[in-house]
């Protein structure tokens, strides 16, 4: 089979790297990769947003399958473009990505089925959102409705963050159209978890729950960014967790889905509050996350291809997921700044003598060649992922190989799953 993978993180690595391990799988590209991608698959210079000419490439070189690896292409409707075409793609369509794309239909979605969320009111006018302020508690949660590369949501600590936050979005247009509307919804206290599910249109499949941790700095201080690490399992999951995520979000969510007529093939990942009451949802991404995915794949013993295929064709009744029992820690380094301004083409050592330590990889993300040089490219560089008997063993081992790596500026938080290490 031709696999091309869609995307240039560290997400879309850590899926070339999987897939390779499958026996159907001959030939991989990725477009536009990294230099990581660069090295397990031929990387083809397409933006992951040019939707023609990514369907043009899987109609030339015969394409067997291919994944989008992140939200802006679903978003903007590649699964439907290759389908009129018919491309074997994975991934949701345009009307079923908008669970991620729009967070008011998500809440809509949420309300009409009951699934447990916060509470939340939906705002198309500035004026109605300021004076709704006056009257609420604090501390409260705005989203804009849209994509906004995971800096759509802000957290007002009193009425004049918020205010400030609404005239930003709303009459400033910090986020362009993705701010027009905005959401404005209760603070949850407790602690997150990320739920992966394959789900074919009928059945679903869940991935190992895994957390991961999105401020900059340790201590989880300053901004949010797209994450600057993950395990896997969770230490905060069970197995009543799972079935009431499964009985009250999960089934309620597909037959909401089902009633507006939407067949949802591909990854489902909802955010999740735990709160004192039961798991909440934040959020609902429409792909693989980042940087779950370089915690939960080399963890995945099962062939990635054949459930992939096996979403694609709704026969996930048939599959079940098996897992290595040893525990994944994955530790992002980023550029110095990040998610502010940054400098690239900085040049990075030590990555082999990283990857020689027993059960790490080291996943690439913001990175390219130049001059034969693996160098610097975006803010978040590599993910590193150490397997280990226990969260404690994966956790040195991955910054054991952390220490291996340098590169001028390089960032990275010390204190990557350390509650869970410690517990
Ligand atoms: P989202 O993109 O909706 O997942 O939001 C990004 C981050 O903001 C989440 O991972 C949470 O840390 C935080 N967040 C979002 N919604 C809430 C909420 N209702 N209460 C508390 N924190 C939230």
């Amino acid at each position: 089979m031709k696999i091309l993978v869609i995307g240039s993180g560290g997400r879309e690595h850590a899926l070339v790297w999987k897939l390779k391990q499958s026996s159907a799988a001959d030939r991989i590209f990725c477009a536009p990769g990294n230099a990581g991608t660069g090295e397990s698959a031929e990387n083809v210079a397409i933006p992951a947003t040019d939707l023609a000419q990514l369907r043009d490439f899987a109609k030339q070189n015969k394409i067997d399958l291919t994944v989008v690896g992140p939200d802006d292409p679903l978003a903007m409707g590649i699964v439907d473009l290759f389908n009129a075409d018919k491309l074997r793609v994975f991934g949701p369509t345009k009307s079923a990505a908008r669970l991620e794309s729009s967070k008011i239909f998500a809440k809509e979605l949420m309300r009409a089925q009951n699934v447990p969320t916060a509470q939340a009111q939906t705002f198309s006018d500035s004026k109605e959102a300021l004076d709704y302020c006056e009257q609420l508690r604090f501390p409260v949660v705005i989203k804009a409705d849209g994509l906004a590369l995971g800096k759509g949501v802000i957290i007002a600590a009193d009425v004049d963050e918020a205010k400030a936050t609404i005239n930003a979005m709303m009459n400033q247009a910090r986020f362009g159209e993705a701010g027009r509307r905005i959401v404005i919804e209760e603070f949850l206290r407790g602690t997150e978890c990320s739920l992966h599910a394959l789900v074919d249109g009928k059945n679903y499949r869940l991935l190992e729950a895994a957390r991961d941790h999105k401020r900059a700095c340790d201590g989880d201080q300053g901004p949010n960014t797209g994450g600057m690490g993950a395990f896997s399992p969770a230490n905060n999951w069970n197995p009543q967790l799972q079935s009431e995520f499964e009985d009250t979000i999960l089934r309620r969510l597909l037959k909401g889905l089902r009633e507006e007529g939407i067949t949802y093939r591909g990854l489902l990942y909802p955010g999740l509050m735990i709160t004192e009451d039961g798991p909440r949802v934040l959020e609902f991404n429409c792909r693989f996350g980042d940087p779950e995915t370089q915690a939960l794949l080399p963890r995945m013993k099962s062939d990635l291809l054949t459930l992939l295929d096996a979403t694609i064709d709704g026969k996930l009744d048939r599959e079940t997921i098996e897992w290595d029992e040893r525990a994944s820690v994955t530790i992002v380094l980023a550029s110095a700044g990040y998610p502010g301004k940054y400098e690239t083409g900085k040049k990075i050592s030590g990555l082999a003598d990283a990857a020689k330590l027993e059960g790490v990889q080291v996943f690439h993300a913001g990175t390219k060649i130049t001059n034969g040089e693996v160098v610097t490219s975006g803010g978040r560089v590599l993910s590193v992922t150490a397997l280990g008997k226990t969260i404690a063993v994966a956790r040195n081992r991955a910054y054991e190989a952390v220490s291996r790596i340098h590169f001028e500026g390089c960032h990275y938080r010390r204190d990557i799953a350390l509650s869970a290490a410690s517990g």
